[in-house]
C-alpha cells in the first residue's frame, strides 16, 4: 500500500490549512517537552508571528533512563490543545501506548509515533484505526525496508495519512547524536507515496548544524522539517543540548526560506 508503484501519484497529507507533500515545505517546531504553559506558549506565538501552523511538544516521553524527566502525559496535551487554540495552530505528538491513543485524540491533529516505537506493532495497528494523520519516526536502526513496513501497517489498518519521518539512524560515529540518512529522502520519495520529513534536531543532537541539515533535507526532497525549539534550551527538561532557543529558531527559518521560498 505504502508502494510508489501501486500509488504513482504523492499522498498529500492535510493538516488544517497545511498540505504537507503538496510541494510546499512545511516545519514542525516546538519543544522537546512539554514543562510548563508558558513555556509552550511561547513557542506557540513565535509559530503564529512567523506564520507557521504546525506545533510539536512531547508529552509522553520516551527517555532512556526510567529516570529521567517522563513528560507531563495528559496536562500535557491540555496544555499543548489550549495554546494552539489560542495561536490556530496544529498539534503534534507523541503517543506511546495504544491504550491511550483514544484519549489523547480531542487534544492532538498529528499523532507521532516514535523511533522507539517504529516497530511497536500493537501502536501501529491501533494508529490504522484512527482517523488522524499518524507521523511516524524511523526506528533507531531501522532499515528503510523496516521503515516501509511499519508504515504498510498503518496504512493496512485502514489510515492512508502517514508521513515517513526520518531522524538520523545509529552509526558508529559519534560527532552527532545520530547520522542523518540523506539518502532515505530520495530512496523515501521514489519508493513510495508518502510525504517525507527530516528531523534535524534529533539527527544532529546539537544545535550548531541544524541549518545545513535543513538545506540538505529540503534540496534531496523532504516535504517538512522538524525542529526542537525552547525559550530556554539550557534549563530544558529534555534535550537541553540541542534544542534552539526562540531567536536561533526565527534565524534558522528565514535563512531557509530566503533560500528555498515559502515554508
Ligand atoms: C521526539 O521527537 O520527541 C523524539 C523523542 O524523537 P525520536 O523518537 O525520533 O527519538
Ligand atoms: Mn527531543
Amino acid at each position: 500500500l505504502v508502494s510508489r508503484k501501486r500509488h504513482p501519484e504523492d499522498t498529500v497529507v492535510e493538516v488544517g490549512p497545511v498540505r504537507i507533500g503538496a510541494g510546499v515545505p512545511a516545519v514542525v517546531a516546538g519543544p522537546c517537552s512539554v514543562e510548563s504553559y508558558e513555556q509552550t506558549r511561547a513557542v506557540a506565538e513565535a509559530l503564529r508571528e512567523e506564520g507557521l501552523t504546525l506545533l510539536r511538544g512531547g508529552a509522553f516521553k520516551p527517555r532512556t533512563s526510567p529516570y529521567d524527566f517522563q513528560g507531563l502525559g495528559f496536562d500535557g496535551l491540555k496544555i499543548l490543545r489550549e495554546v494552539a487554540d489560542e495561536f490556530g495552530l496544529k498539534v503534534v505528538s507523541e503517543i506511546l501506548a495504544p491504550e491511550d491513543l483514544e484519549m489523547a485524540l480531542p487534544y492532538i491533529d498529528v499523532v507521532q509515533i516514535g523511533a522507539r516505537n517504529m516497530q511497536n506493532f500493537a501502536l501501529l495497528k491501533a494508529a490504522g484505526h484512527i482517523d488522524r494523520p499518524v507521523l511516524l519516526k524511523r526506528g533507531l536502526s531501522a532499515t528503510i525496508e523496516e521503515f516501509k513496513y511499519a508504515a504498510e501497517y498503518i496504512l493496512a489498518h485502514g489510515n492512508p495519512n502517514v508521513i515517513l519521518c526520518e531522524r538520523g539512524i545509529r552509526t558508529f560515529e559519534r560527532a552527532t547524536r545520530n547520522t542523518l540518512d540523506i539518502s532515505a529522502v530520495p530512496i523515501l520519495k521514489a519508493e513510495t507515496h508518502l510525504p517525507v520529513c527530516v528531523d534535524v534536531t534529533h539527527a544532529a543532537g546539537r544545535r550548531d548544524i541544524l541549518l545545513p541539515l535543513a538545506k540538505a533535507a529540503l534540496a534531496a526532497g523532504a516535504d517538512a522539517l522538524m525542529i526542537e525549539v525552547h525559550p530556554q534550551p539550557e534549563v530544558a527538561l529534555s534535550d537541553a543540548q540541542q534544542q534552539v532557543n526562540i531567536p536561533e529558531f526565527r534565524a534558522w527559518l528565514g535563512e531557509i526560506r530566503r533560500m528555498f521560498g515559502a515554508v
